[in-house]
């Protein structure tokens, strides 16, 4: 079968950046499962894989918009360094990403610059901006089962476990 709306496929891929630098990795040992059509992956890819069916290679590059979006200045702030707590001085470096409760839900928010005590703080995407060149391998395509559909993710290995 082909890869349309519910279908649950698994995925090995290789991501890089503009650099040729490697962002992530899906492979045997950490397959990538995705339900299809329902918004739980980024459009550009979710689009390059429509129709596709087991053992094809997908080749796609990804422009920001149809990824994790553009980078937004205005989500740059400065903060006081108690707003982290406990979290001890080691872990407070440049590149250092926590998971902080916003508006929008739980987001990943990363540690731009410290000065002194003040801690500049980025809520971009950390793959906004980025075009994104994947080289996907498409392992197997099946049918959501009713749960999954009802879930909305993919159950069992790689996927999501409840
Ligand atoms: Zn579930």
């Amino acid at each position: 079968m082909t890869i349309v709306k519910n279908s649950i496929a698994t995925l090995h891929y290789t991501l890089k950046d503009d650099a040729g630098e490697i962002l992530d990795v899906a492979d045997e040992n950490n397959p990538f499962l995705y339900m299809h059509g329902v918004g739980g992956m980024i459009p550009g890819l979710e689009k390059a894989l429509e129709n596709s069916k087991a053992g094809e290679k997908v080749v796609v590059s990804v422009a920001p918009a149809d990824a994790y979006g553009e980078r937004n200045p205005n989500l740059t702030q400065d903060v006081p360094r108690e707003m982290f707590g406990s979290i001890p001085d080691e872990d407070m470096v440049v590149g250092a990403q926590f998971q902080a409760q916003t508006d929008q839900g739980v987001e990943i928010i990363t540690v731009a610059a410290i000065e002194g005590d003040t801690i500049k703080i980025d809520g971009n995407h950390p793959m906004a901006g980025e075009t994104l060149h994947f080289d996907v391998d498409v392992i197997d395509v099946r049918e959501a089962t009713e749960e999954e559909i009802s879930h909305g993710h993919p159950h069992g290995p790689g996927g999501h476990q409840h």
